[in-house]
């Protein structure tokens, strides 16, 4: 896992970066709606079914990557908060791999 690049656009915009964030694919709309998702569920999911002390969600990992399902961007489903440590790790993860990835990590928190 060491070394695994988490996907650019899962990354929350970064308001100190110079690059415009329209280059990168983010426009007015993803920006609100990451930073609402994130005042509403703050927790990152990998840890929380970790049953973990809870990490902020840095991040909104796209199960769906940007480049192949632009139009799933803004939709709720296909986003998932995590940190950045968690992030890593269910990178590439499709839908049923990571659901099968937290249920794992439920049974072995109980
Ligand atoms: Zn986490
Ligand atoms: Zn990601």
């Amino acid at each position: 896992m060491q070394g695994r690049k988490v996907c650019d656009e899962c990354k929350p915009p970064a308001p100190t970066h110079r690059r415009t964030t329209k280059e990168r694919g983010y426009d007015h709309r993803w920006r609100t709606l990451s930073e609402r998702l994130r005042d509403e569920l703050e927790e990152c999911v990998v840890c929380v079914a970790r049953g973990k002390l809870t990490s902020v969600a840095e991040h909104m990992h796209h199960i769906e990557r940007f480049e192949d399902a632009e139009h799933l961007r803004l939709d709720r489903a296909n986003l998932v908060p995590v940190c950045q440590r968690c992030h890593v790790e269910i990178e590439g993860m499709g839908r049923m791999e990571l659901d099968g990835f937290l249920e794992q990590l439920r049974k072995e928190a109980e």
